[in-house]
């Protein structure tokens, strides 16, 4: 189990499953144990261990889904504006600070995030000021400027035209 704080609850009195289920941070110490307990090896380095090799690596590549093809989703139906996690209603408006809601007055400093990780995943992986305005409708150059600034995002390209690259926003948890 991935998650730090899921819990396993089962009503198998002989605990076979909470054997065989743990935390990923157990893992490392469960593979120590299991290597001290099972000393002789069965299989030995050769095509079995090259094709053990290639399938673990192939299952634990993330998948590179195009949803938009996959859903039939036009870039038109995508609604731009960030997002309230209050409300789930599109439009906050920036502030100084913070950004505001204007239909349930929430208001959060970095919902921005959330909207750049949505388009990566649904338009592309990078994005310019100008987009980025577009997208999560702000009219100011600099605040935008600011935003993409702030997120330390790898970019390429001078002041102008400057393309921030949002591929690292993938493996974000929100
Ligand atoms: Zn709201």
């Amino acid at each position: 189990m991935t998650h730090s704080q899921s819990v396993l609850k089962t009503n198998d009195v002989s605990s076979r499953i909470s054997k065989k289920v743990i935390h990923s941070v157990q893992l490392l110490d469960r593979i120590r144990q299991l290597q001290l307990k099972y000393k002789q090896h069965v299989i030995v380095a050769g095509d079995v261990m090259n094709k053990i090799t290639r399938r673990l690596i192939k299952e634990h590549t993330p998948r590179d889904v195009d949803v938009m093809e996959r859903y039939k989703i036009s870039k038109e139906m995508i609604i731009k504006g960030v997002q309230c996690e209050g409300c789930f209603v599109f439009g906050m408006i920036k502030g100084y600070r913070t950004w505001n809601c204007p239909h349930c007055s929430h208001s959060s400093r970095n919902p921005h995030i959330r909207a750049l990780k949505d388009y990566s995943l649904f338009i592309q992986n990078t994005i310019t000021n100008q987009q980025a305005r577009d997208f999560l409708k702000l009219s100011s150059i600099s605040v935008a400027s600011k935003l993409l600034v702030s997120m330390k995002l790898p970019y390429t390209g001078a002041t102008r035209g400057r393309t921030y690259d949002l591929s690292s926003l993938k493996d974000l948890q929100k």
